[in-house]
């Protein structure tokens, strides 16, 4: 089977709307679709949905939709014909009035300190002075800017609150369609992410997008009240030097892992197939550590999104992944912080020294599947079965989890090695549970002869 370790998630756009693109998808085993709310209208979203809902029918395989809310992202205002041509040395004013418009929240926020970064940070202002009105900037390169584009700046706090009326709208839109995933973009601190589960529902599955300053500072209470957590790097890098952002990843992906949370490594994974057909040997290499630090799960954006080659990109993402894992996975030694840990890695232990190379574990809220699955050995298949449809959802992001959603566990261990062996068809198996149903009760490892 493909793509069985490390997940890919697949941003669907204009370049992969068919409903022939993202069924290839499927087939290159791909199970994780993420719709970016922030663009296209909510008809061609629903349209999406029910496009991956018919694949997921005729596949017959389970799909996550991911619903990505636009959150408080700070942009320009809209300018006279939509554009501006910025010539690099000239001065403009940002504010009310200013050469490029943007709100007195905005205004106050910006720091003169620091070089505002315009549009994804592909045009540079180097601030002079700040008026009452405006802040007066010089252009540190050339640039044609468009309406509305998006402002970073290092260290950049963000005035507005969560959510937006638009993060509101999403999340009715999502759960009208029977959707409930969703991620949350610039999220800053756990109380945020309560916010959002009281509206989307206890059941709902909460990624957050770890992309402002705020997100870092706060980066453990928020994973905590959250399900799954996104290393935003696109944001990220925008919003402080770009020379924190590997260190990040590497103690982010570390600290979610010791909060039995799975972890996404997002944003230009592999950018230049964007236009070329083939990824740089730099992005091969991004994908390498990435795999090699624990990610549970790599994005693919605008490759997949608005690129020239949105299949090639997912084929080679699935590639990549498929040749490290065996290289770097044995590599991976998890620290044994508590009695949990050490019972997972004596089940993985006696997976290797008895070469039995199934193992099935029965989860109530997932965190020890996720934590079975870092001291994981990529030839043993990690069977996860759980009785709750929020767990089986989080489950598919987890790295080398094969999720099995199995409601009826009333009747003990006797069904689920029923359901095992006319599943599977398998003898032996390392069993590990605990008492059925009950989170964070899991003490037991057996063999289990089905
Ligand atoms: P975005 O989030 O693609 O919604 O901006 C990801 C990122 O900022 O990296
Ligand atoms: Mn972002």
């Amino acid at each position: 089977m493909v793509n069985r370790t490390v997940k890919t998630v697949v941003t669907i756009g204009p370049a992969s709307e068919s409903y022939s693109t993202i069924k290839k998808m499927v087939m290159e085993g791909v199970r994780i679709f993420r719709l970016n709310l922030s663009h296209s209208d909510l008809r061609w979203h629903k349209e999406i949905i029910d496009k991956i809902k018919s694949v997921e029918k005729v596949t017959k395989e389970k799909i996550v939709i991911i619903l990505d809310l636009p959150g408080p992202k700070l942009r320009i205002g809209k300018l006279d014909g939509d554009k501006l041509e910025i010539k690099q040395g000239k001065i403009y004013t940002l504010g009310l009035n200013g050469d490029i418009p943007i709100s007195r929240e905005i205004l106050n926020t910006l720091s003169i300190k620091e070089n505002i970064k315009l549009s994804d940070g592909k045009l540079e202002l180097k601030p002079i002075k700040r008026d009452k009105d405006c802040i007066s900037a010089k252009a540190m390169n050339s640039y044609t800017l468009l309406s509305e584009q998006s402002i970073n700046q290092n260290g950049l706090r963000y005035p507005s609150k969560y959510p937006t009326k638009n993060d509101v709208n999403a999340i009715k839109f999502g759960l009208k369609n029977n959707l409930n995933t969703f991620a949350l973009s610039f999220i800053s601190s756990a109380d945020d992410v309560k916010k959002m589960r009281k509206i989307a529902g206890e059941d709902s599955v909460l990624i957050s997008k770890i992309e402002r300053k705020e997100g870092v500072d706060n980066f453990k209470e928020i994973v905590d009240a959250s399900d799954i957590v996104m290393i935003a790097r696109g944001d990220l890098g925008l919003n402080m030097d770009i020379s924190n952002v590997p260190k990040l990843q590497e103690k982010f992906i570390n600290e979610a892992h010791q909060l039995r949370k799975p972890v996404i490594v997002a944003t230009q994974v592999l950018e230049s197939m964007v236009s070329s057909s083939i990824p740089t040997r730099a992005e091969a290499d991004d994908v390498f550590t990435a795999v090699e630090e624990g990610t549970d799960a790599l994005m693919l954006s605008e490759e997949t999104a608005i690129g020239a080659y949105p299949l090639k990109a997912v084929k080679t993402l699935t590639h990549l992944i498929d040749t490290f894992k065996t290289e770097v996975m044995r590599k991976a030694v998890y620290i044994i912080r508590s009695e949990d840990d050490a019972l997972a890695d004596v089940a993985v232990k006696l997976a290797e020294s008895t070469n039995i190379r199934n193992m099935m574990i029965v989860t109530a809220d997932g965190a020890s599947a996720f934590r079975l699955s870092r001291y994981f050995d990529s030839d043993i298949r990690l069977f996860a079965l759980t009785p709750r449809v929020d767990t089986f959802k989080k489950l598919m992001f987890g790295r080398s989890i094969e999720p099995f959603l199995y409601r009826d566990l009333n009747s003990g261990i006797e069904d689920v090695k029923k359901y095992l062996r006319n599943k599977f068809k398998t003898r032996k198996s390392i069993l590990v549970s605990g008492v059925f149903g009950k989170a964070g009760s899991t003490t037991k490892i057996e063999i289990v002869d089905l």
